[in-house]
């Protein structure tokens, strides 16, 4: 008996030192909580299951009965896929989901208390919470249901592009390109994808003349780079500028990779655009950057492309959405 209670002691005191020893350790950690942000996204939403989405959208947006959302809906089939798409699979759990949802069913209902659903459903919503909605057209005012942001390249203007997200890129070092190239003429005139602040607007020794714009809930910036040489932006656009949707805010051009300023690179002349995704601030610039792939939402876009027309040294777009 004697010993088992000097073993009972002795581990009576280890369990207090341990104790102890942990007090001003959970103590540090009480001070600075861990902070709980979205910290990397992979959209991988092809552009055949965002326009299937984006007509059911259009479809059910003033439904009594059913009970359709955009991001819910992308959110569900990533859930369920674990983020694997494949077209014709996913295009028809949408069309059977759509089915249950006419039946009274709500999307939640599937995986409402699933993590990564709850993760899918921010995810999606911080990328495309602004893209669909009730805009009215500036001229005519006529009112309307549907995609609010804009294709880059204006009505009428060629441009090619392919999937070209993480590719390696070397400019003394290697980088990942966390973009995307859309080729097409220099001069063609550049829209704005989303209404935002001016936030850069400069040479950039990689990017060349370029324009960064963050979104108005600050949630997205897009980044618009190797504008045109001698005149890459519209006249009087500055850092601190407001722009809309559509808005013609540059021209294409083959600047950058150069610490020298409005230098043309030796490459087709190309549009490079990027979309980062904001969660925290602290991912706003520097290593926690979040750029996802454009690739599916440009050609998503294309159906929303500006109409521009030349008005002194500028071209302007007429007819834009403008948000309710
Ligand atoms: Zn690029």
């Amino acid at each position: 008996m004697g010993t088992f209670f000097k073993k009972l002691a002795s581990l009576f005191c280890a369990a207090l030192f341990m104790a102890l020893s942990l007090i001003p350790l959970s103590a540090a950690y009480a001070e600075e909580p861990e902070k709980n942000f979205i910290r990397w996204v992979d959209n991988k939403v092809p552009y055949e299951i965002l326009m299937s989405a984006y007509e059911y959208e259009v479809k059910y947006h003033d439904s009594d009965t059913v009970d359709f959302d955009f991001a819910k809906a992308l959110a569900y089939l990533a859930t369920r896929n674990g983020n694997k798409f494949s077209v014709k699979k996913d295009l028809k759990a949408l069309s059977d989901l759509v089915l249950s949802l006419q039946q009274g069913k709500k999307i939640d209902d599937y995986f409402g208390n699933n993590r990564y659903y709850k993760y899918y459903v921010e995810a999606y919503d911080a990328i495309f919470s602004q893209f669909i909605g009730e805009y009215t057209i500036e001229e005519t005012d006529e009112k309307g249901y549907g995609l609010k942001n804009y294709h880059p390249f204006p009505k009428g203007y060629w441009f090619n592009h392919s999937d070209d997200f993480g590719n390696s890129r070397s400019y003394g070092y290697k980088r990942k390109h966390l973009g995307h190239d859309m080729y097409g003429s220099v001069g063609t005139p550049i829209c704005a994808v989303e209404g935002g602040v001016v936030t850069e607007l400069g040479w950039n020794r990689y990017g060349g003349w370029r324009i960064g714009i963050r979104s108005f809930d600050k949630k997205r910036s897009y980044y618009y780079a190797h504008l045109r040489k001698n005149q890459p932006y519209i006249q009087g656009l500055k850092k601190g500028d407001v722009v809309q949707a559509g808005q013609v805010i540059g021209y294409l051009g083959v600047t950058g990779y150069s610490f020298k300023e409005n230098t043309n690179m030796s490459c087709p002349p190309h549009l490079h655009i990027g979309m980062q995704l904001i969660f925290d601030e602290s991912q706003y610039q520097g290593p926690t950057e979040i750029w996802i792939d454009v690739y599916p939402i440009m050609k998503f876009l294309a159906h929303n492309r500006a109409s521009v027309y030349k008005d002194g040294m500028d071209y302007k777009a007429r007819n834009l959405k403008k948000t309710i």
